[in-house]
């Protein structure tokens, strides 16, 4: 595997043109049809899987390891899409989450493996990472592959490696009811009341570890009159999957104890299962000595990829970081320009430990 660092000046340029481009969750297209003409010339093979991922193989399966780069981000289509350089940062929508480590994977690869020789190696492009993907790419990508390890590349993050996934249930609840007037049919049951209600006890005891989010909250249709219907989305955070199955059960005794007259429903919007690698995991411990050799601290912590789907799938795997960023999913989003060499590095030495 060639040694030489990769030019920082092709990763930001790759990466400003990435997150320039429309790809919100579920609209990738352009950015996959993008990355297939950006690798035209690169060595090994590539093709679009059946949920619109771009795969990138430098061999026949088996593969000791498949490294996973979402290409979606958080931003619609009325984002305004641009990055600006400024005092050593680049900023702009989606630049950090996840343009740059779609970048830096497409420079180290392209160069680490420009020789002949097959490699074990899978590098998939993944669709609906973020939002309400579901992970749809990156479980695709580890039904298909079945890979020995995963590697899931995220632009913030640099600092520590994440080894443990954090799962989440996320839940539209919707209570329904008659509806009517404020004055003539007061004391009948109103759907905004009860959901007020429900959510009121559910922010309260929330029990540990969860975490609980009310996201968005509608309903009603004006101030004098008896909301027939209201809804919330709902999401619970945990790393202990037990807890979130737990919570999901308890969704099912929530619909009883509505009040009369109205109903609730909740709908599954997504689960994304949590998990871990154990510390003493070889993979890990490749990861680790990859970090030490350019200089990167061996702190570990947990975050929410596209590992969480190779962990429910059974494979080992950890996430990177390839920068350090700020404002992560904010319009500001923004990195730091210093610290994209680093994470090059980590990812040339990563790959080094486990191909070699
Ligand atoms: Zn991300």
């Amino acid at each position: 595997m060639r040694d030489a660092a990769c030019d920082t000046g092709v990763i930001i340029a790759d990466a400003v043109a990435l997150a320039e481009l429309p790809g919100g969750t579920g609209h990738e297209r352009v950015r996959i049809d993008w990355l297939h003409k950006r690798l035209a010339a690169a060595p090994g093979s590539r093709h679009v899987d059946g949920v619109g991922n771009l795969v990138w193989t430098f061999g026949p399966p088996p593969y000791r390891l498949a490294v996973l780069a979402h290409v979606d981000d958080v931003f619609g289509e009325q984002t305004a899409r641009g990055v600006i350089r400024r005092d050593g940062w680049l900023c702009g929508p989606g630049i950090g989450d996840n343009a740059i480590a779609v970048a830096t994977a497409v420079a180290v690869i392209e160069r680490a493996l420009a020789g002949p020789a097959e490699k074990p190696l899978a590098v998939v492009f993944t669709v609906g990472e973020e939002g309400l993907g579901g992970l749809r790419g990156a479980r695709h990508a580890c039904r298909e592959l079945v890979p020995e390890a995963v590697l899931a590349l995220e632009g913030h993050g640099s600092d520590r490696v994440f080894t443990d996934a954090v799962g989440s249930l996320r839940v539209r609840l919707t209570v329904t009811g008659p509806g009517g007037h404020s004055w003539w049919d007061r004391g009948r049951p109103s759907a905004v009341h009860e959901l007020v209600r429900l959510l009121t006890g559910m922010i309260a005891s929330v029990p540990a570890p969860l975490s609980v989010n009310v996201g968005l909250v509608d309903g009603g249709t004006g101030v004098n009159a008896i909301a027939a219907r209201a809804s919330a989305t709902v999401e619970w955070r945990a790393t202990d999957q037990a807890a979130l199955d737990r919570q999901e059960a308890a969704l099912d005794e929530l619909a009883t104890e509505v009040s009369p007259g109205l109903r609730l429903e909740a709908e599954r919007l997504d689960r994304r299962p949590a998990g871990s690698v154990p510390l003493t995991h070889p993979l890990v411990a490749a990861v680790l000595r990859a970090r030490r050799a350019v200089g990167l601290p061996d702190a570990t912590g947990d975050g929410s990829t596209d590992a969480n789907a190779a962990l429910a799938a059974g494979i080992p795997a950890v996430a990177l970081g390839c920068c350090v960023g700020e404002d992560m999913h904010a319009p500001t989003e923004r990195i730091r320009a210093d610290s994209i060499a680093a994470g090059a590095g980590q990812l040339q030495a990563v790959l080094a430990e486990i191909l070699d």
